[in-house]
């Protein structure tokens, strides 16, 4: 039984990728000795069916869902040839990036020394070009005269990368990243942890730069290595956040450190804003490793605390969050984003962000914009958003998008405004929902149409 050495596998639960009931992937997380791909030490996966584990466990790429991006496959119990190591080792070496983080920042010091005429970013290579590549790029689509506006701004220069499902990036808008920003800054923090946060980074970073008595610093963790031109190794370190690998190895694990180590640990934040697509042991796992770097360093004092962090999370995935930090809140304030058209900032309809922060932090003291509608509850003693009303049967905030939800009585509890109660399913659901596994059959007689309380081969007596 190898689950219980899993890092990521927390309570040995496997998390099914593909919903309940469907077959799908389980992720067993990071197992001692794991072989590892371009993005660093592969996870461990099973299939399930029915949520069961079935078959034999493997080896997959920790960062890329799709086989496209990165193919590394391996059985848990395969035997690998010495060659096939050797190859693999060659392939890893050769998928890094034909630059370093070091010949970047030497790059980037050539390159503001430049005039701005003479200041060219490819946009096929997404790469600043100094005079003597101008050649090799001559066919590709460049941007001139870059200014020094637009090195603060690398994410508005880079354009988002779009690999499908999970690696999607989605930057926030101005109005949320200030938000953020801002409420960091009343809480007294000195110093974010930017993981998978560039716009964040960026923000504080460019403040940093012009204004003289902005004291926030950050450093930036993202597997993005375009970032490297921008930002020294102080800055930013190529990160994976789904197996907590630092691609620069020890020396970028020691720059992280000693970045939460200053001021004895003290007002320093973690921020991070990750993909979306299910691998939520495997984040909370790295997030924790990354919290206790931050205890290890503590001299004195802050025993028992958490290092403080905003995870920025859709709402839906609450209870998964929850099940990893049980100390976790979920807020109600909605963050919107510049290139996600589903998740814009709105006061109706569909177009309302899921998109939530989930702290550490006491929820009376994250402070939500009145003027964008948020309230205090002094009940539950936390902001929430307008629409969201007190329960008094639930006595809580019940909502969880933003819509006013309705007490059930026979649920005992607040469901979506949609929803209504269903006798068959004995809880509520949208009007016209397909009745849960009546197409599976009836457990008793296996007929379709019921469930197994309502079978008519039961005599209810
Ligand atoms: N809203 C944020 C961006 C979030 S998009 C902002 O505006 O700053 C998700 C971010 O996580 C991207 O920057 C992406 O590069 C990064 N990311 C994706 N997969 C990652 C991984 N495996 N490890 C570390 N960072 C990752
Ligand atoms: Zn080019
Ligand atoms: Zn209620
Ligand atoms: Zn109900
Ligand atoms: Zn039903």
């Amino acid at each position: 039984e190898g689950g219980g050495n899993m890092a990521a596998s927390g309570g040995g639960e496997p998390e099914d990728l593909c919903g309940p009931g469907a077959g799908g992937l389980a992720l067993l997380g990071l197992a001692p000795g794991a072989p590892s791909c371009p993005h660093g030490p592969a996870l461990l996966f099973v299939k399930t069916s029915q949520g069961k584990e079935e078959g034999r466990r493997f080896y997959a790429c920790s960062a890329c869902r799709d086989r496209k991006d990165c193919n590394f496959f391996q059985w848990e119990d395969e035997k690998v040839s010495e060659t096939r190591l050797a190859a693999r080792e060659e392939y890893n070496r050769s998928h890094q990036p034909s630059f370093t983080h070091t010949q970047n920042v030497e790059r980037y010091k050539n390159f503001v020394l430049l005039p701005l005429s003479k200041r060219r970013f490819c946009q096929e290579c997404q790469q600043l070009l100094l005079p003597a590549e101008w050649e090799k790029h001559s066919t590709h689509q460049f941007l001139c005269n870059i200014s020094t506006a637009q090195l603060r701004s690398p994410s508005q220069l880079l354009y988002p990368l779009e690999n499908k499902k999970t690696n999607a990036q989605y930057l926030f808008t101005d109005r949320s990243c200030q938000f953020l920003l801002d409420l960091i800054i009343d809480l007294g923090f000195r110093r974010v942890l930017s993981v998978g946060t560039p716009r964040l980074h960026e923000m504080i970073q460019s403040k940093a730069s012009q204004e003289e008595d902005f004291r926030v610093r950050s450093l930036l963790l993202d597997i993005d290595f375009r970032y490297s031109q921008f930002y020294t190794e102080d800055e930013f370190c190529h990160y994976n956040m789904f197996n907590h690998y630092f691609f620069g190895g020890e020396v970028a694990r020691e720059t992280c450190r000693k970045f939460l180590y200053q001021d004895n640990g003290e007002r320093v934040i973690m921020v991070t804003d990750p993909p979306f697509g299910g691998l939520v042991a495997a984040l909370a796992s790295s997030f924790k490793k990354l919290m206790a770097m931050w205890k290890e360093t503590e001299k004195e004092g802050h025993k028992n605390q958490e290092m403080p962090m905003f995870w920025i999370f859709p709402y839906f995935f609450e209870s998964r969050v929850l099940e990893f930090f049980p100390a976790f809140s979920m807020m109600d304030y909605q963050v919107d984003y510049d290139n996600h058209a589903l998740y814009k900032h709105g006061k109706t309809g569909r177009r309302q962000s899921p998109v939530r922060i989930f702290t550490n932090l006491t929820p009376s003291m994250i402070v939500l914009p009145v003027e964008e509608g948020y309230r205090f509850c002094a009940t539950c003693q936390r902001y929430v958003s307008s629409g969201n009303q007190h329960c008094e049967l639930c006595n809580s905030c019940t909502s969880k998008d933003g819509r006013r939800w309705k007490h059930c009585v026979l649920c005992k509890k607040c469901v979506k405004p949609s929803w209504f109660h269903c006798n068959n399913c004995n809880c509520c659901a949208l009007q016209n929902h397909a009745c849960e596994k009546t197409d599976a059959g009836c457990f008793v007689c296996g007929k379709a149409g019921h469930k197994r309380s309502t079978c008519p081969s039961l005599s209810h007596t």
